[in-house]
């Protein structure tokens, strides 16, 4: 079934005329393109993307902008893991982008991640800015280059970024700006709907504007438009839950400290649709959201080759 078929079929489960079971279209598995600006953004939706390359044996791949070179300060408890004085900025900024390149493919070999596109550009430090990124630090026409060239021939249905906030990594929204920018240059037959998404406490309610001075951020609600459970439970007297996968991808990253302080802190992934986006954009996502909804023990096993777990 092609992309174009498939994208009709899943806007066709939605109208109520072939609601009924005995009319749902057989389903062709998700691609979808995680960009984001570090080594361990993938956390913001790890569980989704799990789910999606292991349970719906959807294809997952991954664009990482920076080197990851900017994280040495929180990098003391892996200095005797790898035997360097990480937190020393010049051997650190020298020696993590190796170090958090071979962190991030084996988080990724956990999630099912088939490919790795690690772009190598400068991780400086901290900032709230996404100029200092678009402007001045990243080769950003070397990125929309690449970039463009990924979707184009890989042409996927979604793509998952970091939500833009105001308050998050200024590297996060530029990474963010520049997939919506790929995104909305790929011809509408081909072009991916992009998502914001953000790890959060289930009884937090909140909501997202658009990140102020960059109109292409404007979601297309307020609300999200879908929140992924990690803790839905599964397994052996239903003991296991995603909560678990989510831990160990963030072990995986041991040479970012504070990071593992995150285990545990998030118990759903929430998403929202950007404004801009192909026509069947939001039945494209109602779709995605309602198979990520089907109960985890009536997903299909996981046969993913690109999944490590299911060897
Ligand atoms: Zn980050």
């Amino acid at each position: 079934m092609s992309a174009l078929s498939r994208r009709d079929a899943g806007r066709m489960m939605l109208a109520p005329v072939v609601s009924s079971l005995h009319a749902a279209p057989a389903e062709r598995p998700w691609k979808v393109l995680l960009v984001v600006a570090h080594p361990d953004d993938e956390y913001y939706f790890a569980a989704t993307a799990y789910r999606i390359a292991g349970e719906l044996n959807g294809i997952v791949d991954q664009v990482v902008i920076t080197n990851g070179e900017g994280g040495y300060k929180y990098s003391a408890l892996a200095e005797r893991i790898y035997g360097i004085p990480l937190t020393e900025e010049s051997s650190g900024r020298s020696r993590l982008p190796e170090i958090r390149r071979r962190e991030t493919l084996a988080a990724g070999r956990i999630l099912g991640i088939r490919n790795h596109y690690f772009f190598d550009e400068r991780d400086l430090r901290f900032t709230l800015s996404a100029d200092e990124a678009l402007s001045e630090i990243w080769h950003c026409d070397s990125v929309r280059t690449r970039l463009r060239q990924i979707l184009e021939r890989e042409r996927y249905d979604f793509i998952f970024t970091v939500l833009p906030r105001e308050s998050t990594h200024g590297h996060h929204q530029a990474a963010t700006l520049l997939a919506l920018e790929a995104a909305g240059q790929s011809e509408e037959a081909r072009r991916p709907v992009v998502l914001g998404a953000e790890p959060a406490r289930a009884h937090e309610t909140e909501l997202f504007a658009g990140l102020p001075g960059f109109a292409a951020s404007r979601p297309a609600h307020l609300q999200p438009d879908f929140t992924f459970d990690r803790r839905q439970s599964f397994g052996y007297q239903d003991a296991l839950d995603y909560e678990i996968v989510v831990r160990w991808v963030i072990a995986e990253h041991k040479s970012q400290g504070k990071f593992q302080n995150d285990a545990g802190r998030h118990d759903v992934e929430r998403f929202w649709r950007f404004a801009a986006g192909p026509r069947d954009a939001a039945a494209r996502t109602a779709e995605l959201a309602r198979q990520l909804r089907r109960s985890p023990s009536a997903a299909a096993p996981a046969r993913n080759p690109h999944h490590a777990l299911s060897a």
